[in-house]
């Protein structure tokens, strides 16, 4: 039977080893951190990543983990009320956006995956090098406790996150798209019946709110692309300040009664990328390892667990088998990326647009902020801007897991 090491327990790596386990396949997945308690990443999942986990046969699991589903998403345009919408599907059954710890995410896929005697979690294992063996990519060199030692493959999948070892080593190259933001993230307390997203636009900032699993307030304050460095030499307060004067009067009074209850402020490098081939025969890359998504659109999680999904599709047939064939693996790589590329370029564009509009500095930023904001009052404007928003909701590829 076909063994697969996979590299990395994010959303990606965990929920590809739980498919693949599954359906009988040997998988070692291999996690450089002990516990999954890690600093803020990010845990926004909408319709798109839902459905995933549910076809992946997760969906009580998923309903017991600890989650909050906003109920609206109010968007202010220096300060003043722009666009208020209910994020309650018509149904009312399914949440269009559903804020869920990560680190109880991926314990509850590798929790599910231990049914499976073919799983095998290694925890604190650092993978250090990819193996070769007749031009192909035959296992990886691992470090776990300070000792060494060797795993041998049929498959190895980066699942690596933004900083892929998998990708580096396999060379596979990718085309950079410099966003010109970054963003810091925080908590506060929460106002009491704040039940929803808010998203504050103007001047050179963005910054969104929204009621979180933990009950807290999380913050995103939209930066321009290497102004941290400043905002922290002017101390927390300063930085509060600065917030509160780019929100409504209800909001800034709660920025400033709490500017000391700030929790874990962490800034976000912002990336967007995305490798020219997905593969080397051996080795694949999916998640973010493979194309590093933007924070716009809350799109990481869910673009990870549909690639898992497309690559389970491919991969079980060509790995389930006693002797797997070279060239069925690797005309099976080839098959998951060209069915996911369509999606990542779609969302990806759609992504570089907001920042571009909504931090300009230059003498036509706030003009055309201006015109924008007037233009979604127009219901035909609306509805297109309603297709992009789709996009984001549901992804743009039907993604369906067949084994
Ligand atoms: C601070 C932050 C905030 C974010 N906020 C949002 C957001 O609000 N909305 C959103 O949609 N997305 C957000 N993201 C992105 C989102 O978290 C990722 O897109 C998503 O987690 C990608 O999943 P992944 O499985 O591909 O990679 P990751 O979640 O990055 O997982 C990669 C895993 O690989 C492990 N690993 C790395 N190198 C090695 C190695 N050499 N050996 C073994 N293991 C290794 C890492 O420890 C990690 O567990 C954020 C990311 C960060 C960093």
């Amino acid at each position: 039977m076909s063994h697969v090491v996979i590299v990395g327990a994010g959303p990606a790596g965990a929920s590809l080893g739980y498919l693949l386990s599954r359906r009988g396949i040997e998988v070692t997945l291999l996690e450089r951190r002990r516990d999954f308690a890690r600093e803020f990443r990010g845990e926004v999942l909408l319709p798109g990543g839902i459905t995933a986990l549910e076809q992946m046969g997760l969906k009580t699991q998923l309903a017991a983990l600890p989650s909050y589903a906003p109920q609206t998403l109010e968007i202010f345009l220096n300060g003043i009320p722009l666009l208020s919408e209910s994020l309650n599907t018509d149904s009312g059954e399914e949440a269009l956006f559903k804020a869920v710890s990560q680190p109880a995410l991926l314990e509850m896929l590798v929790a599910e995956s231990t049914n499976s005697s073919s799983f095998n979690l290694i925890r604190g294992a650092s993978v250090k090098e990819l193996l070769r063996h007749d031009g192909r990519v035959a296992g990886v060199r691992i470090r776990v406790d300070d000792a060494e030692q060797e795993l041998q493959a049929n498959l190895v999948v980066g699942a690596d996150g933004r900083n892929s070892v998998v990708r580096k080593q396999a060379g596979l190259l990718a085309g950079n798209a410099t966003l010109p933001m970054d963003i810091v993230w925080c908590k506060l307390p929460c106002p009491e019946n704040w039940r929803g997203v808010r998203a504050y636009a103007g001047r050179g900032h963005l910054l969104i709110a929204y009621h979180t699993w933990d009950d807290t307030l999380q913050l995103g304050w939209v930066i321009l692309k290497g102004t941290f460095g400043d905002l922290r030499n002017r101390g927390i307060e300063q930085w509060v300040e600065e917030m509160a004067n780019h929100v409504s009067a209800d909001f800034a009074e709660h920025l400033r009664t709490h500017r000391d209850a700030v929790q874990k402020p962490f800034l976000l490098n912002v990336v967007a990328d995305c490798v020219d081939r997905w593969s080397t025969p051996g080795a694949l890359v999916i998640g973010d390892a493979a194309h590093t998504m933007s924070p716009v659109g809350g799109q990481g999680i869910n673009i990870a667990l549909r690639d898992a999904i497309v690559a389970a599709n491919h991969l079980v047939p060509a790995l389930a088998v006693p002797e797997p064939d070279g060239n069925t693996l690797t005309a099976a790589l080839a098959a998951i990326e060209a069915e996911r590329m369509p999606e990542i370029q779609e969302i990806q564009t759609l992504q570089a647009q907001p920042p571009k509009l909504l931090l300009s500095n230059a003498w036509w930023g706030e003009p055309v902020r201006r015109i924008a904001a007037m233009l979604l009052s127009r219901p035909a404007i609306r509805q297109r801007a309603a297709g992009r928003v789709s996009a984001f909701l549901y992804g743009v590829t039907e993604v369906q897991l067949e084994v």
